[in-house]
Order: structure tokens, then sequence, then C-alpha cells
């Protein structure tokens, strides 16, 4: 019998677990703290739980562990990208990221990716399967020990499609955000996606908060379509009512991803259409220079006066606008870059 991963439980399963073994009901606050908050990855850590009882819980359950594969640091040490293996043998990928605000860890939520998106190295060769909220867990525990500092935000941006894996998604966004376990807030948690409508709009009744990210791309269904296959199944009219449903009932800003792809969709006529697209939306728009993926085809990015041109346009639209800050250029750091690198023909 495979053994249950005790990171992959839910507070209300790690209850039923104790009970079941018969452990004594305070014993629940301990087990949690040693397995979600102190992050231990033997049970012998566990030192205020009897040596019986710990024997007990090894021979019934495990506590899985990510190996780090590699490790790019940038050269102003600001951004650590790493390649973990997991228990068998796939990799994925994860970013730690140094702000002025704190520490935002990058993860990944399946291995691979089935979306298609045609700019990404992510989904190159398709998915192999999806992380288990453990193992999105671990990935945050494992950044922290290698740094030796607390992660304060997560961004689910990594590799996958959170929403295609939504269970074990929310299900991990739950227990880290549990004050005994990590404690970070929902307000510091942001799900990005392609845009599944139906989830979207699951995800704004879990009472659970967290910031939308939206990889938007283009303003017109046209183009998205080309970039984007999601956008076949749900076209933009469906995917900006869902947002502004998010939006409402969870009161939270929306951020759009707009990547910037050479004369693809980075003109001025493109930024007037992006601002009437969003015109009454509470929403930021991030915009992300194309980081260019060698076996993507013929995308590039536009210079810089051709970005702060678009950023201007949009803000003169009175749409919030940034320019991402880009912190891993050097190191590979595009989803999916490090690993099509490292383990071309693995997955
Ligand atoms: N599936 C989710 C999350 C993973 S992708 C989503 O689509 O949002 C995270 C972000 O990286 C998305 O906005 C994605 O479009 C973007 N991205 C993918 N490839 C990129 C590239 N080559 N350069 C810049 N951003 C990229």
């Amino acid at each position: 019998m495979k053994k249950i991963n005790l990171r992959d439980l839910s507070k209300e399963e790690m209850k039923c677990l104790i009970e079941e073994l018969d452990m004594e009901r305070y014993r629940l606050k301990q087990l949690w703290q040693w397995v979600m908050q102190k992050g231990v990855s033997d049970f012998s850590e566990m030192t205020n739980i009897p040596k019986s009882t710990r024997e007990f819980l090894r021979d019934v359950s495990q506590l899985n562990s990510l190996k780090i594969l590699d490790k790019q640091v940038s050269n102003d040490e600001n951004t650590v990208k790493y390649l973990f293996e997991l228990y068998d043998k796939t990799a994925i990928e994860s970013v730690l990221m140094r702000h002025s605000y704190g520490r935002t860890a990058c993860i990944s939520t399946q291995v691979g990716c089935r979306m298609g998106c045609r700019f990404c190295a992510s989904t190159l060769e398709g998915v192999v399967r999806n992380l288990s909220c453990g193992e999105m867990y671990e990935q945050v525990l494992t950044i922290q020990k290698d740094i030796g500092e607390k992660v304060t935000h997560v961004v689910l941006m990594g590799s996958g499609e959170p929403l295609v894996n939504y269970k074990s998604t929310v299900k991990f966004i739950r227990n880290i955000a549990d004050k005994d376990a990590l404690n970070i807030s929902y307000r510091r948690i942001t799900v990005s996606t392609c845009g599944l409508v139906p989830e979207i709009k699951k995800l704004a009744d879990e009472n659970i908060p967290v910031t939308l990210a939206v990889s938007l791309h283009a303003a017109s269904d046209e183009k998205r379509n080309k970039l984007m296959p999601i956008n076949r199944k749900y076209p933009l009219a469906e995917l900006m009512q869902a947002c502004r449903e998010y939006a409402l009932k969870t009161k939270r800003r929306i951020t759009f991803e707009y990547l910037l792809v050479k004369n693809v969709n980075d003109s001025i006529n493109d930024a007037i259409k992006l601002a009437k697209l969003l015109k009454g939306i509470l929403c930021h728009v991030n915009l992300i220079p194309l980081n260019p993926v060698k076996e993507n085809a013929n995308f590039d990015r536009p210079n810089i006066e051709r970005i702060k041109a678009f950023k201007n346009t949009l803000i003169k639209h009175s749409i919030n606008a940034t320019i991402r800050k880009e912190m891993g250029i050097g190191i590979d750091a595009a989803c999916g870059q490090l690993k099509f690198k490292k383990l071309k023909g693995r997955s």
C-alpha cells in the first residue's frame, strides 16, 4: 500500500487520521505544525510527540521532500531558480524572487502543461501529471530551507495551469494560509490562469480571496486564438464576464498579464483595444516583454520605446499599467526554460 504523504492532507483530513490512529486530540495541532509550519523532513524531528507514536506514524505515512537538481542565482542574488526532482523522477521549476516588500516563491502546479500557449516553454512536451497539494507545498518549504528565510508571498505562475489542477490548488492555498501553517494570507497569494472560465467562477465562491492573474496577451479573439488555444473554448467575452464577477465577489483587483510580442500584439491600436476591453473592471495590467524561447518559432520582444508607448497609451485611457520588472533574464527564468535546457527529452 502506498503511504500517504502528510503534506497532501487538509487539516480536516489530518484530524481524521489522528482519530483513526487513536491519538489524543491535541496531537493534531502538534503534528500539523511539524508538517506544515516547521516543514520537518523526518519523523524523528517531532520531539514533542512520543517515540512510539512517531514510529506508528512512520508506518502509515511519509514526509516527501524535493531534491534540488539544479539552482541558478542571478548576479544581484535577488532571483534564484530551482529545478526540483519529484519522487517519480519527474522535474519541476520554482523561482524565488526578493523584493523590497518580501520574498515571493513562484511555484509550479503541474509537470509540464497541456494548454499549448504558443510562446511558452512549459508546454513544449505536453502535460505529464498534476502535482499534489503536498508537492506544491514542498516547493515553498524547500526554498525556505535553502535560503534560510521565510517566504512571504506565493504566486502560482510556474509551469502548469493551476485551474486544471483545481482541487489540489485550492487545498494548497487553504493549507498554506492556515495560521498554524505558513500563515501566508490570501492577499499575498496569486493564482495565474490562462482563462478557464468555469473554474474562475468556482474560485470566486471558495471564500479564499486570492489575487487572480489572468494571462490575457491579446485584446481580440482573433489574435488570442492564435496565441492561446484556450481562447477557442472560452472566448474573451466570457472570460471578461468571469473576471468582472471575480472582482465583484472577492473585492480583489485583478491583474491582467499582457505579454508583448513584437509585431504581433504590441501596436498602439492593440493598446487602445485592450483599454476598451478592460474598461470598468477593477484591475491592473502587468506588461511582460516576451522572454524569447529558442524552440518557439518566430516570436521576439519589442524594443523598450515600443513597450513604453504601449504602457503610456493604456495610462492615457485610465488603465493602470506597469512594466514587469525583469528579474530572471540571465538565468532561464521564463516558464519551463531551465528544465527544457537541462533535461531535454526527459519529463
Ligand atoms: N498557466 C498559467 C500559469 C503559468 S504561466 C497562466 O497561463 O497564467 C505564467 C505566466 O508566464 C503566464 O502569464 C504566461 O503567459 C507567461 N509566459 C509563458 N511563456 C512566456 C515567455 N516566453 N515569456 C514571458 N512570459 C511567458
